[in-house]
Order: structure tokens, then sequence, then C-alpha cells
């Protein structure tokens, strides 16, 4: 298969009643039973494709195809796997529209959305194309006059990328480009709502160059996903798996990596506290937690689930967000119009009205929302719920959906507690002016990533990941190339020279 566009691929989809495929040492394959499963649109219920139904066999193959690549792909120079990365974002980039429009398809998202998110994911095919040229070593002064100790940094191997459903493209690239990058060869395994954005990413690298094996892709569903798991983590030839999902699978990943002893990186679920200080700008603070908790409805790890205001400002605050909130249109992802699309499926829209309903009987009250929307299907309307209790579901689960959970507090220590109080350290936010409580609470906060006065957090530039049940490991600037490079030491000893 090779196509010009995402356009005509999306098309030929259509035409033929659905035929995207998994991708295997350079050639487009079915399952080996030619099962499918099908991928629905969230906002209309309807079957958009089918998609091959894989399990360890295809998987095993998959492995093989990427580490026999692995052998001419990590001894080109990091120039020429820079300039193919580069071409794949060029094309990731011509295709922009294409792939937006495929994305809100099968995950809902707002278009303009999908948009940023296309940008975002060829941005880390951007950064780790030139990162990945200054992947230096070290010379390392010798114990002895006629030892010398040098250390390269070399690519691990074969890895294997377990993406999820809510970053379709973003979380795709956040992996591929530094492993291809740095050397490494990739099995990849989308969410099983979401594999056409992933498929039409490996369709472009194809046409970029990608190089057969270099890059493979097989697909299934909920009920393959754990045997294709299961191969990945224990197959030998896999050196690194990283995944992004829920804090319940990197677990599992985690005990079944352990047959092998394969390093790791897991970026798992948040529950990301939003504290507002009495110092704060309200109007900043409003715009900033409307982006931060309602974008792509609320699924997000880096999400605010938390809300913390002080309470001299609490009523204040809540009066501004619930004017802004109740502006939000909610709708279908392709109509220009709306801000926040539908959840992604009955057991998601589930678990949002279980969150709010467990946070109305231990006495929170519902401002604004609180109900599935009218449009029927998963759409949920855009929610505030105050005076939410600490022991609520809300404040220790994720909760996925487009409602925010207010609670007030005293002073910067109980905020500090609360936000804390939480076995997740992903992102934390928090609005203040003054300028030693800004470093109080940025080095106070358990988490991998703060932003002060500032909503958004991804970036390619940036070290994204968390701490304590938030995972291991970081994606994004030199230190997610570091993830997928291993340190040899290598260590010699000369000849003293006659003079
Ligand atoms: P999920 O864990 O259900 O699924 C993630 C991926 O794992 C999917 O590809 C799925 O098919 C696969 N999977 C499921 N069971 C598996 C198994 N037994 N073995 C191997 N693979 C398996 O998560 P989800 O619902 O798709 O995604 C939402 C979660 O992802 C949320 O918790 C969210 O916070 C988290 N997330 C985290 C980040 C981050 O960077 N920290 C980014 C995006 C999403």
């Amino acid at each position: 298969m090779s196509l010009a566009t995402v356009a005509v691929l999306f098309e030929e989809w259509h035409e033929t009643g659905g035929a995207p495929r998994g991708y295997v040492g350079g050639a487009w394959i079915d399952a080996d039973s030619a099962e499918r499963f099908d991928v629905t649109d969230p906002a209309t219920g309807e079957t958009i494709a089918t998609v091959p139904r894989m399990g360890r066999a295809e998987t095993c193959r998959a492995v093989r195809a990427a580490e026999e690549a692995w052998v001419s792909w990590r001894t080109r120079p990091a120039r020429e796997r820079a300039a193919i990365l580069l071409d794949w974002r060029d094309c990731v980039l011509a295709a922009e529209d294409s792939l937006a429009e495929l994305m809100v398809r099968e995950q809902g998202k707002p278009l303009r959305e999908a948009v940023t998110e296309i940008r975002y994911a060829a941005s880390f095919l951007e950064w780790f194309a030139e990162e990945a040229k200054r992947a230096y070593g070290e010379t390392i002064p010798g114990d002895a006059a006629q030892t010398r100790v040098t250390v390269q940094r070399q690519p691990i191997g074969v890895g294997a990328a377990i993406t999820p459903w809510n970053f379709p493209a973003a979380m795709v690239t956040r992996k591929a480009g530094p492993a291809l990058a740095a050397g490494c060869t990739l099995v990849l395994k989308p969410a099983e709502q979401t594999p056409l954005s992933a498929i039409a990413l490996v369709a472009l690298a194809e046409q970029a160059g990608v190089p057969a094996g270099v890059l493979n892709l097989v697909t299934g569903d909920a009920a393959d996903a754990p045997e294709i798991g299961a191969e990945l983590t224990e197959n030998e030839d896999v050196r690194k798996v990283s995944f992004t999902g829920s804090t319940e699978v990197g677990r599992l990943l985690m005990r079944q990596a352990a047959t092998t002893v394969k390093s790791l990186s897991l970026e798992l679920g948040g529950n990301a506290p939003f504290i507002v200080f009495d110092d704060a700008d309200l109007v900043a603070a409003v715009d900033g937690l409307v982006q931060c908790k309602y974008r792509n409805a609320g699924q997000t790890c880096i999400s605010a689930n938390r809300v913390l205001v002080a309470r001299s400002v609490y009523d204040q605050f809540i009066a501004l967000l619930t004017d802004r909130v109740r502006e939000l249109n909610v709708g279908s992802g392709l109509d220009d119009a709306t801000d926040v699309g539908p959840l992604i499926d009955r057991p998601a829209l589930t678990k949002v009205i279980e969150h709010v309903a467990d946070a109305e009987r231990r006495g929170a009250k519902v401002v604004l929302g609180g109900q599935p929307h009218e449009l029927g299907g998963t759409f949920f309307q855009p929610t505030i719920v105050r005076d939410v209790p600490a022991t609520a579901q809300a404040f220790h689960e994720e909760t996925f959906g487009p409602v925010a959970f207010l609670h007030p507090f005293d002073d910067e220590d109980e905020a500090i507690r609360l936000a804390n109080d939480t076995p997740y350290g992903l992102a934390a936010y928090f609005y203040a002016q003054d300028v030693d409580r800004v470093w109080r609470v940025s080095e106070g906060l358990e988490s991998g990533m703060v932003g002060i006065n500032q909503p958004m957090l991804s970036t390619a530039t940036a070290p994204f990941g968390g701490v304590k049940q938030s995972g291991l490991g970081r994606e994004g600037s030199r230190h997610g190339l570091d993830d997928w490079l291993e340190m040899k030491y290598i260590c010699q000893v000369i000849k003293p020279g006659s003079t």
C-alpha cells in the first residue's frame, strides 16, 4: 500500500467497507484468523472501519521483523535517520487536515484540538530527529596512566510501544520519534478504540522512507490486548516496552516485564490538583481551568481533577467559572462550534456519572450540568460540582470527563497536603503571584510536572512524566531520548610509547 495522502487512505477504507491493516516487515497484513473488529465514531455510534484482530503469533513475527531491521538501522548515521524522520514530519503536516478529521471520527475531540494534536505529534518527530544527532558520549579520566575510559550511548534495540486512545497520534510519535531517532526499531500496538490514526501515521512513515521492519504495527481489540501485551513484554528480543495508559495495565506490564528484565517506561494515570490561591489572577485562573479541564472532554491524563480554591475567593471563583463553562458548546467534533465532544465510550460515561453521584451522596452540590447531555450517546454536560469532600471518589481516582470538582482550603499548607493526598503524581497546577509562595508550593507538590499560572504542560521540549503511581521515565526533551539509549562503558589499556 503506497498512498499519497491520508485523505486517499480514508476514502479507500470507506469505499471498500473498511480495509485498514497491520504492518509487519514492510508489508500490510491481515490477522492470521482473518478476523476483524469494529472501530466506531463515538459521536454517532456508527462503525467507521474494521481492523484486524491480531494476537501473539502476528506480534511475534513483528518482533522478528524489527529485530532483523535493527541490524542496519542502528548502524545508519544519526543524520540519515534524522532526515527520514524529518520527511515523516513533513508528510504528517502535509496530511494534517485529513489526519485530524480521521482522529475526530474515531476519537471524538473537536477538530481544532485534533489539528493541534497532529502538529504536536509532528513536533516529536522534529525534536528527536535533531536531538539524536547530539547523543554524545563521555570520556572519563582513567584510574591508571594507561587506561582510557569512554562511554557510548547506543540504541537499546527492539522496542514496543503500547498507546492509549485519548491522544491517538501524539502518543504514537512521542514513542516512535525518540525510538527511531535513537536507532531502535519498534512494534506499535495502538488502542483498540483509535487504531486508524496510528495506521495512517505508519502509512505516512512508509511514504517518508522509513525502511521495512523499522516500524511495525499490530492491531487487536480489547480481548486481544492482553495476548499482544504478553508477547511484547515476555519476548526476549524486545529490550524495552514503552506504555501509556492506565495504572492498572501498567502494573500488569511491569510484572510481565520482570520475566525478561526489560527496560520499561510507564506514562500512567493522574489526578491533577489545580490550586487557586487568594493572590491569583482569578480571570486567568478561570481561563486556565477551562482549557485544562474541558479540553478533550476532560479525557487527558494531565486534566485538572481536583480544583482547590482559597476560601476567601471560593464563591467569586465559582461564579466566574460558571459564566465561562455555561458558554461551552457540546456536539460533534466535526462541528466548528463544538468545544466539548463525546466521551470515548459507554464505560467512560458510566464512570463520570458515578463520580458525580458519589460526590453528591457525600454532600457536594452540582452548580452546573451534572447529567448526560440531551444529545444522548456518550455526551455529558460540562459540569461544575462544589464543596466536594476530600473523601469523594473523584479525589482519589481519575474521572476522565468534563467535570470540575471544587473544594475550599484555608491556608497554603492545607492546599499542599490536599494536593499530595493521592497515589498519583503526574501534573499539578497552581495560580498565585507571590514569588516566595511560587517556590514553596512548586517544591512541595509531589508531581512530575508543575504548571504555575500555566494550564498547558505538553511540549516536545520538556520532560513529560510522573512520580508515584503515575509512572516511570520521561518522554520529550533530551531525557526522552535517553530512555531509548543504553550506556556502554568501554575501557582500554594502551601500551606506553617509547618517548
Ligand atoms: P488502558 O490502560 O486501558 O489502555 C492503554 C493501552 O493498553 C491500549 O492500547 C490497550 O489496548 C492496552 N492494553 C489494555 N490491556 C492490556 C494488557 N493486558 N496488556 C497489554 N496492553 C493492554 O488505558 P486507556 O483507557 O486506553 O487510556 C486512558 C489512560 O491512559 C488514563 O489512565 C490516562 O491517564 C492514561 N494516559 C496517560 C498519559 C501519560 O502520559 N501519563 C497520556 C495519555 C493517557
